[in-house]
């Protein structure tokens, strides 16, 4: 799933490459595709707009069109923007919807076509009319939280985990809180800050709030640097995979060893998603491992007797 620096590198993808450049004809394959308006509305209105400049929101982009407009995209699980720049024969196009799940042609006056490309469907391109708002029309913005790169302080992250008991990674992965921290970055930022996944969000200490403030921020412009994160649905802008993957501490190397300490990487289920570990550099007691197989197993068999 794309997260804030793969978005992050979409976005400058976008403003190095389409800057300036107008809308020629919009070709909807997949109409699920489409966020707002209805279909017919969308492709038609699109066209003859001039791109500005393009801004992440979460895990939203959001970007200017000519006119007032917006056009806003969240790729969701597997949805990319891919600039092509050669010929767009029938035999092609037909070529890129059977191979890479294109749903929206987006043909400028260059020549060139920005596609939608999106195997599972989830992702969403929204137009927005200089009458209405880019919150008020595309949901789930409005609500977000802070960006973590520019606005998240430690004092904001302190009254964000006061009194809270669910462990400190899903109060992370809470959009409402801080904007476009994903599963990776949330236990890579733990793990540099020697933070385990599974405490209580109230009971850390403002000093280790305060590593992890800046860690999460290492963690990010980092991994953009690198051009995001190497996975299977993700590519940028002209179609090269990231490169975080490589230089992960903890994400996706369960049961091999940690380049610290040499233990043993673990892996749980939080808030539904593996969370990566070392038990050395972060420490958790045995009561609260104890409480968490205790929740987990009360989950499985809830799930079972439904
Ligand atoms: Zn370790």
């Amino acid at each position: 799933m794309p997260e804030l620096p793969e978005v992050e590198t979409v976005v400058r993808g976008l403003n190095s490459m389409i800057l300036g450049e107008v809308v020629k004809s919009v070709d909807v394959l997949r109409e699920d595709s489409v966020g707002h308006p209805a279909v017919k509305q969308f492709a038609k209105l699109l066209v003859g707009h001039e791109f500005g400049l393009s801004q992440r929101r979460g895990k939203y982009i959001v970007t200017s069109l000519s006119k007032g407009a917006h056009m806003v995209v969240h790729l969701r699980m597997s949805g990319r923007l891919v600039l092509r720049e050669e010929p767009h024969t029938p035999q092609k196009i037909k070529k890129l919807v059977e191979n890479d799940f294109l749903r929206i042609r987006i043909a400028l006056e260059s020549g060139r076509e920005l596609h939608y490309e999106d195997m599972r469907v989830f992702g969403r391109i929204w137009y927005v009319p200089k009458s209405d708002t880019v919150g008020g029309i595309v949901p789930g913005i409005a609500a977000l939280g802070v960006e973590p790169l520019t606005d998240l302080t430690v004092d904001y992250l302190i009254e964000a985990f006061r009194s809270k008991s669910q462990p400190v990674k899903n109060t992370l992965l809470d959009q409402r809180i801080i904007a476009g921290i994903g599963n990776i970055y949330a236990d890579e930022s733990l793990f540099l800050s020697g933070i385990n996944p599974l405490l209580p969000s109230g009971s850390l200490k403002e000093q280790q709030v305060e590593v992890l403030v800046g860690k999460i921020v290492e963690v990010l412009s980092r991994s953009i640097e690198l051009g995001g994160t190497t996975l299977r649905d993700y590519q940028n802008l002209s179609g090269v995979n990231g490169d975080y993957q490589n230089a992960a501490w903890v994400y996706g190397r369960a049961k091999e060893t940690c380049s610290v300490c040499e233990d043993i990487i673990e892996r749980v289920k939080l808030a539904g998603r593996s969370s990566h570990y070392c038990p050395t550099c972060q420490p958790v007691s045995k009561a609260i491992l104890r409480r968490h197989e205790a929740a987990s197993r009360a989950l499985k068999e809830s799930k079972n007797s439904k």
